[in-house]
C-alpha cells in the first residue's frame, strides 16, 4: 500500500509564540515527532505533503477574515514552516516525493490538486499531522474518507488550542472516520 504523510498548517504563525492564531505548547510539544516522521518518510522515499494555508492582505471576501485575526499571509514569516520543519523543507523542496501546496480553506483537498497528486501516485493511505486537530486536521480527514482514503492519524503529532476539541476530534476520526489513531 503506498502512502503519504500530509503535514497540515505546521507554520510559524499557528505554532511559535507570536504566531497570530497560535496553539502555543501543544502545537510545539510535537515538533520533534513532526519532524522526525517526515524524515523517516523522506528517507523512505514516500511522499511528503505539505499543505500551508494561505491568505491574501486584507482579502475581505475570505470568510476566515470574520472568524479570524489575520494570519498565514502570503509572503510573511508567519507562514513559513515551525522550528526544524523549514529547514527539512527547503532543503528536500526539488525532490519529487515533497510537494508544498497552498491551500485557502480547512480541508487539504479543497480548491487543491491534492487528490490528483496522491492518485497519480497510487496512494492510498494518507497519515495526517499538524494542527490544529478539530479544525484543519479534522475537515482533511472527513474529504479524505469521503475520497474513499484510509487514514491514520499520529495523535503524538497533531494538536490544538483547544484540548476538549482535540479530544472529541481523535474520537471522531476513529470511531466515525475508521482512522487508525496511533
Ligand atoms: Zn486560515
Amino acid at each position: 500500500m503506498e502512502k503519504a504523510l500530509i503535514v497540515i498548517d505546521y507554520t510559524c504563525d499557528f505554532v511559535a509564540d507570536d504566531g497570530t492564531l497560535t496553539c502555543g505548547d501543544p502545537g510545539q510539544n510535537i515538533e520533534s515527532n513532526i519532524t522526525s516522521l517526515t524524515k523517516s518518510f523522506l528517507a523512505q522515499e514516500e511522499y511528503v505533503v505539505f499543505a500551508v494555508d494561505v491568505h491574501e492582505e486584507g482579502d475581505p471576501y475570505h470568510p476566515e477574515t470574520h472568524l479570524f485575526p489575520p494570519h498565514n499571509i502570503r509572503g510573511t514569516h508567519g507562514r513559513t514552516l515551525y522550528g526544524g520543519l523549514q529547514e527539512i523543507y527547503e532543503s528536500n523542496s526539488s525532490s519529487p516525493h515533497v510537494l508544498h501546496i497552498d491551500k485557502t480553506r480547512y480541508s487539504a483537498f479543497s480548491g487543491t490538486q491534492l487528490d490528483l497528486k496522491l492518485r497519480e501516485r497510487g496512494i492510498t493511505e494518507l497519515h495526517l499531522t499538524g494542527v490544529c486537530t478539530d479544525i484543519c486536521i479534522l475537515h482533511t480527514a472527513v474529504e479524505a474518507y469521503n475520497l474513499g482514503y484510509n487514514i491514520v492519524v499520529h495523535k503524538n503529532a497533531v494538536a490544538s488550542f483547544n484540548q476538549t476539541g482535540h479530544e472529541w476530534a481523535l474520537e471522531h476520526f476513529e470511531n466515525v472516520l475508521g482512522a487508525t489513531v496511533k
